[in-house]
């Protein structure tokens, strides 16, 4: 990550980033600037929960963003899952709708104008059928990865089911539910905030 965008995310969330010359942040923030809104919206939550979590790592790893944290809990579980499953839709250069390629065996999440030039074999493509929500493309993507994660976490990981329902007020997205746990509102805090920074229409950052 260019190291302006670092800086301001040690300056902007301090005990988040505390102590990184003791852990494995000491590498600093190992991905492209196009998920810095996805860590930026992270950042904010977590420091905003709980003053003990700390980040231990954040790291683009298998096309994916993995962030790793110390002192976490359900709620902190709930936005970093997300985050992570976001991240595979989301180009790691400029943000942008995206999805994942393999080039020359490694794994990468790009837009169409940052794909690889040769050797490309698409492996993911998770952008169909998001048209039946009434959203623009850009927040219809999230709001299906967040549908989509929370049945899995229901049926899979033991998290109680959930009733999500989606609209918009006053132009903002606007997700709730009744039912889950801390993880489902760490999902849904995550998707409300996110949200805001990505373009409704062209899932575009929209900063
Ligand atoms: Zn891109």
């Amino acid at each position: 990550m260019t190291e302006d965008l670092e800086e301001k995310l040690y300056r902007d969330y301090p005990t988040l980033y505390r102590n990184r010359q003791q852990t494995l942040m000491i590498e600093g923030v190992a991905c492209g600037d196009g998920w810095c809104r996805l860590i930026d919206t992270m950042s904010f939550l977590l420091s905003k929960h709980d003053q003990k979590i700390r980040a231990e790592q954040v790291k683009e790893k298998l096309g994916a963003l993995n962030f790793y944290v110390q002192f976490g809990d359900k709620y902190s579980t709930g936005i970093t899952m997300l985050a992570y499953t976001i991240s595979q839709v989301t180009c790691e250069i400029c943000g942008a709708p995206g999805v994942r390629y393999e080039h020359k065996g490694w794994l990468t999440t790009r837009c169409a104008c940052h794909r690889p030039s040769h050797e490309i074999k698409e492996i993911d493509v998770d952008c169909s059928s998001v048209d039946d929500l009434e959203l623009g493309f850009g927040w219809a993507l999230l709001v299906k990865i967040l549908l989509e994660s929370a049945k899995w976490h229901t049926e899979h990981n033991a998290m109680p089911a959930a009733t999500i329902n989606v609209k918009k007020v006053d132009g903002q997205l606007l997700v709730e539910f009744v039912g889950g746990n801390e993880m489902t509102r760490g999902m849904i805090d995550f998707i409300n905030h996110y949200a805001q920074r990505i373009d409704e229409h062209s899932g575009q950052p929209a900063e």
